[in-house]
C-alpha cells in the first residue's frame, strides 16, 4: 500500500499513518519530499483497504501496490496454465474449437450437430439446455432433458461437452450428467453465489465476460472461482455493449492481448455472440486467433433458419467447414495448430 500525504500534512498526521501500519504488523517506509511525504506500508497489504488511510487527516490518497486478483494473475504464476478436459490440453500450443448449437432442441438436431463438430475438427460440443433469454416469453431451453441429449450425442462422438449453468440449484444435475465444462454466461459473470459454488467443485469452468464488465472485474470474478479451490478456469471474451447497432456486441480484441498478459489461464473467444450475425463470424474468428486466443466457441446449427434460438448467428454446415479450413491454415501460420 502506498499512502500519499497532502502538502499540508503535519508530523502528527504522518505519525498516525505510521502507527496504523505498525498496529497491523507491517512496517513503514517514509519518503519525505520537498512538497509531500509518501509512505509505503511494507508487508501483506491485503489486511488493509485503501479507504482505511484515505479518510485520515493529512492523507491525499492511498492505493494498493499489488493487484487484488492473485491466483489468476500471471504475476504469481508466470507460465501459461493448461486446463485439462478429458485429455484435451486447453491453453497449450493447440487451439481448440468448441462448437454446437446455441440451444439443445431435439436428439436429431444434436446428433447432426455433434457429427458435424467431430467431422470438421471441433474438439468440444456445446449446447445450452437452459437459455438466459432477454425476454421471459422467449424459448428458455428444453431443461434437464437437454443435458441428457447433449451427453448422449457428445459421448457418441467422443467429444467433451460444454453447457451453461444458470442457477446454483441446477449444479447437481450438471454433475449428474457429467457436463465436462461448465459455462458461466455473460449475464452471470458477477453472480457471486454461482461463482463460489463452481469454485467448490473441480470441473473446468468457462467464464464469459459480462457485456459491460471491465477486465479487472472479469479477473476478479475468476478469482472468486479460484479462491474456492477450482483453478480450472477458461476465460471467454464475447463482446461488450457499445454504441454501434449494426451488430450485437463489439468484439473487444484488445482484451485478448491484455488478458494474455494479466492471467496465465487460457483465453478463448466467442465470435458468434459478439457478431450476432453468421456472416460476420469468420472474420471475427480469424481476428481472434491472430490476436492470441487459445480457442474459439462457435454457434453452429444443421439448419439455422429453423433454429429455436440464435439462428441468425449460427454457421450452417458449409460455412462451418470453410471456416475450419481457414482456421487450420491460420493456426499453422501462427505457430500453433488446430488440435
Ligand atoms: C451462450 O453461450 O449461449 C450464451 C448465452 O452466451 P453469452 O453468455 O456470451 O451471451
Ligand atoms: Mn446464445
Amino acid at each position: 500500500m502506498i499512502i500519499v500525504m497532502n502538502r499540508y500534512a503535519q508530523d502528527e498526521h504522518i505519525q498516525a499513518v505510521v502507527d496504523k501500519i505498525r498496529a497491523a504488523g507491517l512496517s513503514e517506509h517514509v519518503s519525505r519530499g520537498t512538497e509531500r511525504t509518501i509512505i509505503g506500508a511494507v508487508g501483506d497489504e491485503r489486511v488493509f483497504s485503501p479507504d482505511a488511510f484515505a479518510l485520515m487527516p493529512g492523507v491525499e490518497r492511498a492505493m494498493r501496490v499489488v493487484k487484488e486478483y492473485r491466483i489468476v494473475s500471471r504475476e504469481v504464476h508466470p507460465a501459461d496454465s493448461v486446463v485439462q478436459v478429458r485429455g484435451l490440453s486447453i491453453g497449450g500450443p493447440a487451439i481448440h474449437v468448441i462448437a454446437g448449437p446455441a440451444a439443445v432442441e431435439t436428439p436429431e438436431q444434436m446428433a447432426l450437430s455433434a457429427q458435424l463438430v467431430r467431422q470438421q475438427g471441433g474438439k468440444l460440443l456445446r449446447g445450452g439446455a437452459f437459455k438466459p433469454r432477454t425476454s421471459p416469453y422467449a424459448f428458455q431451453g428444453v431443461g434437464v432433458e437437454g443435458l441428457d441429449i447433449l451427453q448422449q450425442e457428445a459421448r457418441r462422438q467422443g467429444l467433451p461437452m460444454v453447457s451453461e449453468l444458470l442457477d446454483v440449484r441446477l449444479l447437481d444435475a450438471f454433475l449428474e450428467y457429467d457436463v465436462d465444462v461448465i459455462e458461466i454466461g455473460a449475464r452471470n459473470m458477477q453472480n457471486v453465489g454461482l461463482l463460489k459454488e463452481v469454485g467448490r467443485i473441480n470441473k473446468p469452468v468457462i467464464l464469459k465476460r459480462g457485456p459491460s464488465s471491465t477486465l479487472s472485474e472479469w479477473l476478479m470474478a475468476a478469482e472468486y472461482i479460484a479462491a474456492g479451490g477450482n483453478h480450472n478456469i477458461i476465460f471467454c471474451e464475447r463482446g461488450v455493449r457499445s454504441f454501434e447497432t449494426s451488430y450485437r456486441n463489439m468484439l473487444d480484441l484488445s482484451s485478448i492481448a491484455v488478458m494474455k498478459r494479466e492471467t496465465h489461464l487460457p483465453v478463448m473467444v466467442d465470435p458468434s455472440h459478439a457478431a450476432g450475425k453468421a456472416w460476420m463470424v469468420p472474420s471475427l474468428a480469424k481476428a481472434a486467433l491472430a490476436a492470441g486466443a487459445d480457442g474459439l466457441m462457435l454457434d453452429i446449427h444443421p439448419d439455422p433458419a429453423n433454429a429455436w434460438c440464435d439462428g441468425e448467428q449460427a454457421l450452417n454446415p458449409a460455412e462451418f467447414e470453410t471456416l475450419m479450413q481457414q482456421l487450420s491454415v491460420l493456426a499453422t501460420a501462427l505457430g500453433r495448430n488446430l488440435a
